[in-house]
Protein backbone atom coordinates (compact mmCIF):
# COMPACT_ATOMS: atom_id res chain seq x y z
CA UNK A 1 0.00 0.00 0.00
CA UNK A 2 1.10 3.82 -0.69
CA UNK A 3 0.65 6.92 0.37
CA UNK A 4 0.55 10.14 -1.81
CA UNK A 5 1.05 12.69 0.54
CA UNK A 6 -0.61 16.10 -0.39
CA UNK A 7 2.08 18.82 -1.12
CA UNK A 8 3.23 20.77 1.75
CA UNK A 9 2.01 18.63 4.60
CA UNK A 10 3.75 19.41 7.68
CA UNK A 11 6.19 17.52 9.03
CA UNK A 12 4.86 16.88 12.21
CA UNK A 13 1.96 15.24 10.72
CA UNK A 14 4.16 13.22 8.55
CA UNK A 15 5.73 12.07 11.58
CA UNK A 16 2.59 11.16 13.05
CA UNK A 17 1.14 9.26 10.52
CA UNK A 18 4.08 7.05 10.06
CA UNK A 19 4.18 6.44 13.92
CA UNK A 20 0.44 5.47 13.42
CA UNK A 21 1.18 3.20 10.62
CA UNK A 22 4.02 1.47 12.66
CA UNK A 23 2.08 0.89 15.46
CA UNK A 24 0.11 -1.18 13.08
CA UNK A 25 3.20 -3.73 13.19
CA UNK A 26 4.07 -2.55 9.26
CA UNK A 27 7.19 -0.81 8.33
CA UNK A 28 7.36 2.90 6.43
CA UNK A 29 9.37 3.96 3.84
CA UNK A 30 9.61 7.42 2.63
CA UNK A 31 10.54 8.93 -0.58
CA UNK A 32 10.46 12.86 -0.82
CA UNK A 33 9.73 13.86 -4.24
CA UNK A 34 9.61 17.73 -5.85
CA UNK A 35 6.19 17.75 -5.36
CA UNK A 36 4.55 14.53 -3.64
CA UNK A 37 5.96 12.50 -0.90
CA UNK A 38 5.30 9.07 -0.76
CA UNK A 39 5.02 6.75 1.93
CA UNK A 40 5.13 2.95 1.41
CA UNK A 41 3.85 0.58 3.82
CA UNK A 42 5.74 -2.97 3.66
CA UNK A 43 4.40 -5.72 5.83
CA UNK A 44 0.96 -7.54 5.75
CA UNK A 45 -1.61 -4.52 4.80
CA UNK A 46 -4.34 -7.04 4.17
CA UNK A 47 -5.52 -5.86 7.79
CA UNK A 48 -5.41 -2.09 7.38
CA UNK A 49 -8.18 -0.51 6.20
CA UNK A 50 -7.56 2.25 3.41
CA UNK A 51 -10.47 3.97 4.15
CA UNK A 52 -9.10 5.18 7.80
CA UNK A 53 -5.72 6.62 5.58
CA UNK A 54 -7.33 8.00 2.91
CA UNK A 55 -9.41 10.14 5.19
CA UNK A 56 -6.50 11.58 6.75
CA UNK A 57 -5.98 15.29 6.03
CA UNK A 58 -2.66 14.79 4.50
CA UNK A 59 -3.06 12.01 2.78
CA UNK A 60 -4.04 12.54 -1.26
CA UNK A 61 -4.21 9.46 -2.53
CA UNK A 62 -3.86 6.15 -1.07
CA UNK A 63 -3.07 3.09 -4.16
CA UNK A 64 -3.08 -0.77 -3.34
CA UNK A 65 -0.09 -2.27 -4.82
CA UNK A 66 -0.88 -5.38 -6.29
CA UNK A 67 2.28 -6.89 -7.11
CA UNK A 68 3.72 -9.10 -4.31
CA UNK A 69 7.20 -7.45 -4.83
CA UNK A 70 7.50 -4.14 -2.63
CA UNK A 71 11.06 -2.38 -2.20
CA UNK A 72 11.26 -3.32 -5.93
CA UNK A 73 7.84 -2.12 -6.96
CA UNK A 74 8.36 1.25 -8.98
CA UNK A 75 5.32 2.95 -7.43
CA UNK A 76 7.15 2.61 -4.44
CA UNK A 77 9.95 4.62 -6.04
CA UNK A 78 9.39 6.29 -9.27
CA UNK A 79 12.53 7.30 -9.85
CA UNK A 80 15.57 5.02 -11.68
CA UNK A 81 17.52 3.67 -9.35
CA UNK A 82 21.13 4.64 -10.11
CA UNK A 83 23.65 2.24 -8.58
CA UNK A 84 27.26 3.67 -7.72
CA UNK A 85 30.11 1.13 -8.35
CA UNK A 86 33.65 3.88 -7.88
CA UNK A 87 33.54 6.02 -10.55
CA UNK A 88 30.91 4.62 -12.15
CA UNK A 89 27.18 4.37 -11.46
CA UNK A 90 24.69 1.99 -13.22
CA UNK A 91 21.26 2.85 -14.60
CA UNK A 92 22.29 6.26 -14.76
CA UNK A 93 22.72 7.24 -18.71
CA UNK A 94 26.31 5.29 -18.20
CA UNK A 95 26.12 2.31 -20.40
CA UNK A 96 27.82 -0.32 -18.62
CA UNK A 97 29.89 -2.88 -20.15
CA UNK A 98 31.12 -5.69 -17.99
CA UNK A 99 33.09 -8.16 -20.25
CA UNK A 100 35.93 -11.07 -19.33
CA UNK A 101 36.24 -14.80 -19.29
CA UNK A 102 33.77 -17.28 -18.02
CA UNK A 103 36.07 -18.67 -15.85
CA UNK A 104 39.18 -17.47 -14.58
CA UNK A 105 41.69 -19.96 -15.88
CA UNK A 106 45.02 -18.49 -15.60
CA UNK A 107 47.47 -15.45 -15.12
CA UNK A 108 48.11 -15.27 -18.56
CA UNK A 109 44.07 -15.28 -20.00
CA UNK A 110 42.83 -12.99 -17.42
CA UNK A 111 45.41 -10.49 -17.95
CA UNK A 112 45.49 -10.42 -21.78
CA UNK A 113 41.82 -10.65 -21.62
CA UNK A 114 41.58 -6.82 -18.98
CA UNK A 115 44.11 -5.60 -21.17
CA UNK A 116 41.75 -5.85 -24.24
CA UNK A 117 38.27 -5.02 -22.01
CA UNK A 118 40.01 -2.24 -20.61
CA UNK A 119 41.26 -1.26 -24.09
CA UNK A 120 38.25 -1.07 -25.63
CA UNK A 121 36.04 1.00 -23.30
CA UNK A 122 34.54 -1.83 -21.13
CA UNK A 123 34.15 -0.39 -17.48
CA UNK A 124 33.65 -4.14 -15.87
CA UNK A 125 35.86 -6.98 -16.01
CA UNK A 126 33.39 -10.44 -15.21
CA UNK A 127 35.06 -13.72 -14.69
CA UNK A 128 33.77 -17.05 -12.41
CA UNK A 129 36.10 -18.46 -9.65
CA UNK A 130 33.35 -20.43 -8.66
CA UNK A 131 31.66 -21.82 -11.18
CA UNK A 132 27.77 -23.32 -11.31
CA UNK A 133 28.33 -26.27 -13.47
CA UNK A 134 25.72 -28.84 -14.96
CA UNK A 135 28.24 -31.52 -14.58
CA UNK A 136 30.18 -32.15 -11.24
CA UNK A 137 33.18 -33.56 -13.44
CA UNK A 138 33.21 -29.91 -15.57
CA UNK A 139 36.08 -27.51 -14.58
CA UNK A 140 34.18 -26.16 -11.02
CA UNK A 141 36.78 -22.71 -11.50
CA UNK A 142 39.96 -22.23 -9.60
CA UNK A 143 38.16 -20.82 -5.97
CA UNK A 144 40.49 -18.45 -3.95
CA UNK A 145 43.23 -18.16 -6.49
CA UNK A 146 41.10 -17.49 -9.10
CA UNK A 147 39.69 -13.95 -6.91
CA UNK A 148 43.28 -13.08 -6.72
CA UNK A 149 44.02 -13.20 -10.08
CA UNK A 150 41.06 -10.69 -10.21
CA UNK A 151 42.35 -8.99 -7.90
CA UNK A 152 45.81 -8.48 -9.91
CA UNK A 153 43.75 -7.77 -13.41
CA UNK A 154 42.08 -4.98 -11.32
CA UNK A 155 45.13 -3.35 -10.10
CA UNK A 156 46.78 -3.67 -13.17
CA UNK A 157 43.85 -1.78 -15.42
CA UNK A 158 41.56 -0.28 -12.80
CA UNK A 159 38.84 -2.55 -14.07
CA UNK A 160 36.11 -3.10 -11.63
CA UNK A 161 35.07 -6.90 -10.71
CA UNK A 162 32.32 -8.29 -11.33
CA UNK A 163 32.26 -12.63 -10.18
CA UNK A 164 29.79 -14.85 -8.94
CA UNK A 165 29.26 -16.10 -5.25
CA UNK A 166 28.03 -19.87 -4.67
CA UNK A 167 27.74 -20.08 -1.23
CA UNK A 168 26.89 -17.71 2.04
CA UNK A 169 30.72 -19.56 3.19
CA UNK A 170 32.56 -16.87 1.08
CA UNK A 171 30.60 -13.63 1.51
CA UNK A 172 33.26 -11.74 3.55
CA UNK A 173 36.28 -12.06 0.89
CA UNK A 174 33.47 -11.04 -1.64
CA UNK A 175 32.51 -8.16 0.62
CA UNK A 176 35.90 -7.02 0.32
CA UNK A 177 37.64 -7.49 -2.44
CA UNK A 178 34.54 -7.84 -5.46
CA UNK A 179 32.83 -5.16 -6.45
CA UNK A 180 29.84 -6.46 -7.91
CA UNK A 181 28.79 -9.54 -6.76
CA UNK A 182 27.17 -11.97 -8.77
CA UNK A 183 24.44 -14.38 -8.31
CA UNK A 184 24.20 -16.51 -10.93
CA UNK A 185 20.52 -18.19 -12.92
CA UNK A 186 21.10 -21.13 -10.63
CA UNK A 187 21.05 -19.71 -7.33
CA UNK A 188 18.33 -17.22 -8.50
CA UNK A 189 15.97 -18.32 -5.65
CA UNK A 190 18.76 -19.75 -3.01
CA UNK A 191 17.29 -17.24 -0.37
CA UNK A 192 18.94 -17.97 2.25
CA UNK A 193 22.25 -16.69 0.28
CA UNK A 194 20.08 -13.45 -0.83
CA UNK A 195 19.13 -12.85 2.50
CA UNK A 196 22.35 -12.69 3.82
CA UNK A 197 23.73 -10.69 0.34
CA UNK A 198 20.73 -8.43 1.48
CA UNK A 199 22.70 -7.91 4.57
CA UNK A 200 25.78 -6.30 3.23
CA UNK A 201 25.61 -3.22 1.08
CA UNK A 202 27.67 -4.54 -2.09
CA UNK A 203 25.69 -3.86 -5.60
CA UNK A 204 24.72 -7.59 -6.37
CA UNK A 205 23.99 -8.69 -10.04
CA UNK A 206 20.74 -10.88 -10.31
CA UNK A 207 20.58 -13.30 -12.73
CA UNK A 208 17.21 -14.25 -13.89
CA UNK A 209 16.43 -18.26 -13.31
CA UNK A 210 16.55 -20.52 -15.75
CA UNK A 211 13.11 -21.05 -15.81
CA UNK A 212 11.67 -18.12 -13.73
CA UNK A 213 8.94 -15.57 -14.65
CA UNK A 214 9.51 -12.25 -14.39
CA UNK A 215 7.75 -12.07 -10.94
CA UNK A 216 9.89 -14.83 -9.78
CA UNK A 217 12.93 -12.60 -10.46
CA UNK A 218 11.69 -9.69 -9.06
CA UNK A 219 10.67 -11.37 -5.91
CA UNK A 220 14.06 -12.57 -5.86
CA UNK A 221 15.32 -9.05 -6.21
CA UNK A 222 12.91 -8.02 -2.77
CA UNK A 223 14.64 -10.92 -0.82
CA UNK A 224 17.84 -9.20 -0.91
CA UNK A 225 15.87 -5.66 -0.66
CA UNK A 226 13.93 -6.72 2.01
CA UNK A 227 16.84 -6.91 4.53
CA UNK A 228 17.95 -3.73 3.62
CA UNK A 229 20.30 -3.76 0.70
CA UNK A 230 18.65 -1.68 -2.54
CA UNK A 231 21.89 -2.22 -4.94
CA UNK A 232 20.35 -4.88 -7.32
CA UNK A 233 21.20 -4.65 -10.90
CA UNK A 234 18.59 -7.45 -12.97
CA UNK A 235 20.33 -9.31 -15.47
CA UNK A 236 18.16 -11.22 -18.39
CA UNK A 237 20.15 -13.87 -19.43
CA UNK A 238 17.86 -16.41 -21.52
CA UNK A 239 15.29 -18.80 -20.52
CA UNK A 240 14.58 -21.96 -20.97
CA UNK A 241 11.82 -22.77 -23.95
CA UNK A 242 11.09 -25.16 -26.20
CA UNK A 243 13.71 -23.60 -28.54
CA UNK A 244 17.14 -25.61 -28.84
CA UNK A 245 18.65 -24.23 -31.98
CA UNK A 246 20.01 -22.00 -29.13
CA UNK A 247 21.45 -22.29 -25.71
CA UNK A 248 18.06 -20.09 -24.16
CA UNK A 249 15.75 -18.21 -25.38
CA UNK A 250 16.77 -14.28 -25.24
CA UNK A 251 13.29 -12.71 -23.55
CA UNK A 252 14.18 -9.07 -24.77
CA UNK A 253 10.73 -8.01 -23.84
CA UNK A 254 11.53 -8.76 -20.30
CA UNK A 255 13.80 -5.81 -20.54
CA UNK A 256 11.09 -2.82 -21.07
CA UNK A 257 8.63 -4.87 -18.45
CA UNK A 258 10.91 -4.99 -16.16
CA UNK A 259 12.18 -1.52 -16.22
CA UNK A 260 8.27 -0.49 -16.15
CA UNK A 261 7.17 -2.82 -13.09
CA UNK A 262 10.67 -1.83 -11.17
CA UNK A 263 12.70 1.29 -10.68
CA UNK A 264 16.46 -0.79 -10.61
CA UNK A 265 18.61 -1.33 -13.49
CA UNK A 266 18.43 -4.06 -16.09
CA UNK A 267 21.10 -5.09 -18.05
CA UNK A 268 21.41 -8.59 -20.45
CA UNK A 269 23.73 -10.94 -20.87
CA UNK A 270 23.34 -12.18 -24.76
CA UNK A 271 26.19 -14.82 -24.36
CA UNK A 272 24.58 -16.92 -21.77
CA UNK A 273 21.08 -16.78 -23.49
CA UNK A 274 22.17 -17.55 -27.30
CA UNK A 275 25.38 -19.62 -26.56
CA UNK A 276 26.42 -18.68 -30.01
CA UNK A 277 29.31 -16.01 -30.37
CA UNK A 278 28.14 -15.15 -33.51
CA UNK A 279 24.73 -14.09 -32.24
CA UNK A 280 25.88 -12.12 -29.19
CA UNK A 281 26.27 -9.11 -31.12
CA UNK A 282 23.07 -8.75 -32.82
CA UNK A 283 21.11 -9.80 -29.16
CA UNK A 284 23.60 -6.93 -27.83
CA UNK A 285 22.14 -4.49 -30.35
CA UNK A 286 18.80 -5.35 -29.43
CA UNK A 287 19.29 -5.00 -25.56
CA UNK A 288 20.43 -1.55 -26.28
CA UNK A 289 17.61 -0.05 -28.30
CA UNK A 290 14.92 -2.00 -25.97
CA UNK A 291 16.69 -0.31 -22.99
CA UNK A 292 19.24 -2.07 -21.12
CA UNK A 293 21.41 0.05 -18.92
CA UNK A 294 23.90 -2.16 -20.10
CA UNK A 295 25.55 -6.11 -21.26
CA UNK A 296 27.63 -8.89 -19.99
CA UNK A 297 29.88 -10.25 -22.32
CA UNK A 298 31.93 -13.36 -22.39
CA UNK A 299 35.49 -12.31 -24.47
CA UNK A 300 38.43 -15.15 -24.10
CA UNK A 301 41.62 -14.96 -25.91
CA UNK A 302 41.15 -18.28 -27.06
CA UNK A 303 38.00 -19.77 -27.23
CA UNK A 304 38.57 -23.29 -28.79
CA UNK A 305 40.85 -24.00 -25.29
CA UNK A 306 38.40 -22.48 -22.78
CA UNK A 307 37.50 -24.37 -19.99
CA UNK A 308 33.87 -23.02 -20.10
CA UNK A 309 31.42 -22.17 -22.24
CA UNK A 310 34.05 -21.50 -25.48
CA UNK A 311 31.22 -21.87 -27.98
CA UNK A 312 29.65 -18.71 -27.05
CA UNK A 313 32.88 -16.48 -26.14
CA UNK A 314 34.02 -14.03 -28.32
CA UNK A 315 38.08 -13.73 -29.72
CA UNK A 316 39.55 -10.34 -28.64
CA UNK A 317 39.09 -8.37 -32.02
CA UNK A 318 35.23 -9.68 -32.08
CA UNK A 319 35.27 -8.38 -28.74
CA UNK A 320 37.05 -4.77 -30.14
CA UNK A 321 34.41 -4.16 -33.43
CA UNK A 322 31.34 -5.18 -31.01
CA UNK A 323 32.48 -2.28 -28.50
CA UNK A 324 32.35 -0.07 -31.15
CA UNK A 325 29.12 -0.50 -32.62
CA UNK A 326 28.15 -0.43 -29.30
CA UNK A 327 29.29 2.97 -28.48
CA UNK A 328 27.37 3.65 -31.57
CA UNK A 329 23.99 2.82 -30.55
CA UNK A 330 24.07 3.45 -27.07
CA UNK A 331 24.44 7.42 -27.83
CA UNK A 332 21.59 7.25 -30.32
CA UNK A 333 19.78 5.60 -26.87
CA UNK A 334 20.73 9.02 -25.21
CA UNK A 335 23.62 6.75 -23.12
CA UNK A 336 27.52 6.96 -23.64
CA UNK A 337 30.53 4.38 -21.88
CA UNK A 338 31.98 7.09 -20.34
CA UNK A 339 30.50 8.55 -16.41
CA UNK A 340 28.44 11.13 -16.79
CA UNK A 341 30.94 12.74 -13.71
CA UNK A 342 33.87 12.48 -15.36
CA UNK A 343 33.40 14.96 -18.12
CA UNK A 344 35.16 17.52 -16.15
CA UNK A 345 35.84 21.63 -17.67
CA UNK A 346 38.47 22.29 -18.63
CA UNK A 347 39.53 24.53 -16.06
CA UNK A 348 38.93 21.85 -13.36
C1 LIG B 1 28.08 -17.02 -15.95
O1 LIG B 1 27.86 -15.79 -15.93
O2 LIG B 1 29.17 -17.53 -16.27
C2 LIG B 1 26.95 -17.93 -15.65
C3 LIG B 1 27.15 -19.14 -15.18
O3 LIG B 1 25.75 -17.38 -15.96
P1 LIG B 1 24.25 -17.90 -15.66
O4 LIG B 1 24.13 -17.94 -14.18
O5 LIG B 1 23.42 -16.85 -16.30
O6 LIG B 1 24.11 -19.24 -16.33
MN1 LIG C 1 29.56 -18.74 -18.66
Amino acid sequence: MILVLKPKSPEDKIAAMISRIEDMGLRVERTTGVEYSILALVGDTSRVEKSALSTDEIVHKVIHVQEPFKRANRLFKPDDTVIRVGEHEIGNGEFAVMAGPCSVESEEQILETARCVKECGAQFLRGGAYKPRTSPYSFQGLGEPGLDLLLLAKRETGLLIVTEIMSTENIDRFERDVDIIQVGARNMQNFSLLKELGKTRKPILLKRGISATIEEWLMSAEYIMSEGNSNVILCERGIRTYEDYTRNTLDISAVPMAKRLSHLPVIVDPSHAAGLWWMVEPLAKASIVVGADGIMVEVHPNPDKALSDGPQSLKLEKFRSLMNEVEVLARTQGKQLRPKRKEKMPWA
